[in-house]
């Protein structure tokens, strides 16, 4: 039996062949297929400009830098996310102060939002929601409360694309930033549509996609009517951007993901099912009543300690029948450099996550019978 990873792409012959025509074109590098992915992402999203860039963690770099966010500045990050949207704070030099998320979903709240804008001393200049598996913090509570500080809403949402939500006034996209400046994505192979590497930040500011593209290329700019050859450079810029080769790919997945999303949708709901025997030891990571999620990951909850088994020893179990595991996330303010520069810190909602959080296989190529084998294998791993 193959081995299930907790994630994987989804790559077919046409997208295969979408990359080898790109390949065969004029461009390897900036050409055509960039743009392209970059409006069908707008459009797929709901959001007026997609900036394409390199990776997720140069789109949250990006749109920092496009902020200008710097030095003496404070950026909110939840504990429990991937170690770049801490990371695009310390790049510019700012403070990061780590927002506790509830012990349930793994979700940035108000509630921790607005105990962690207490805790900041000085301007909080962005706050850094992430959608964490996919499922939507509560971006209208979350916008109020950065407005009130003064601060700009950054999404990290690489988990959520595809994610729905309705706040009480219709059906919202994650990344139509009705709610926020920005919203970043990653391409990475496990994410819900694949280039590679990849990333994009969508925006609704006209102002802030210019500068974002700017800084994705050196920081060059054409004067209007100079010569052909000239180019000027107001401020140092990066080599951030996305080639024709991986858009030609991201082009070709982006066609593919309601269908990609539906399958996501139609396992995680054959997940519940199946986990329904066990809910006495396996719970399901908490849903928001507004969010319809295109799950990135399928994260349940187990209290390891009173089923007296340990995590490590049930992850094992599971690679043993052939199941991938994985844990989403340790606490970032942990890792040795914030800890350095923090302090140690109590956040009892993340570390309730972190110690009972585990995701489970979640990727379209997966069939039905995989779940089962999931479960079953859970079940037995789970025994003490
Ligand atoms: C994947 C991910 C990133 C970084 O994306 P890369 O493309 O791997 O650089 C950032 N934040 C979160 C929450 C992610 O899951």
């Amino acid at each position: 039996m193959d081995f299930l990873p907790y994630g994987r792409q989804t790559i077919e012959e046409d997208d295969i062949a979408a990359v080898a025509e790109a390949l065969r074109g004029d461009y390897l590098t900036t050409g055509p297929k960039v743009e392209a992915f970059e409006m069908a992402f707008a459009q797929a999203v709901g959001a007026a400009h997609a900036v394409a860039c390199s990776n997720g963690t140069a789109s949250l770099h990006l749109a920092m830098l496009a902020l200008g966010v710097g030095p003496g500045d404070t950026c909110i990050v939840p504990s429990i996310t991937f170690l770049a949207t801490a990371n695009c704070a310390a790049y510019v030099g700012a403070r990061v102060v780590f927002a506790d998320v509830d012990p349930d979903s793994g979700l940035m709240t108000p509630a921790t939002l607005a105990a962690a804008l207490a805790r900041a001393d000085g301007p909080v200049r962005a706050v850094l929601p992430v959608h964490l598996r996919g499922d939507v913090c509560d971006l209208p509570a979350l916008a109020r409360l950065a407005a009130e500080a003064g601060a700009v809403l950054v999404e990290d949402a690489p988990h959520a694309l595809g994610t729905t939500m309705d706040f009480g006034a219709g059906r919202e996209r994650v990344g139509d930033c009705a709610h926020a400046a920005m919203a970043s994505f990653s391409f990475h192979p496990v994410k819900t549509i694949a280039t590679g590497e990849g990333g994009m930040i969508t925006t609704n500011d006209a102002a802030l996609a210019a500068r974002l593209r700017t800084l994705r290329s050196h920081g060059m700019t054409r004067p209007p009517g100079a010569e052909p050859w000239v180019y000027e450079m107001a401020e140092p810029g990066f080599n951030y951007r996305l080639a024709d080769i991986n858009s030609a790919l991201g082009l070709s997945q982006l066609s593919k993901l309601d269908r990609f999303t539906a399958r996501r949708r139609a396992l995680a709901a054959l997940y519940a099912q199946r986990l329904g025997p066990l809910s006495d030891r396996v719970a399901i990571a908490a849903r928001p009543a507004w969010s319809d999620p295109a799950l990135h990951l399928f994260c349940v909850l187990i209290d390891f300690d009173a089923l007296g088994v340990s995590r490590a020893q049930v992850m094992q179990r599971l690679a043993e029948a052939g199941v991938g595991s994985q844990v989403h996330y340790i606490p970032v303010d942990s890792q040795p450099y914030w800890r350095a520069h923090n302090g140690e810190l109590d956040l009892p909602g993340a570390s309730a996550w972190y110690a009972r959080c585990l995701s489970l296989p979640l990727f379209p190529g997966m069939a039905e019978s995989d779940v089962d084998r999931v479960v079953s294998a859970l079940e037995a791993a789970l025994r003490p």
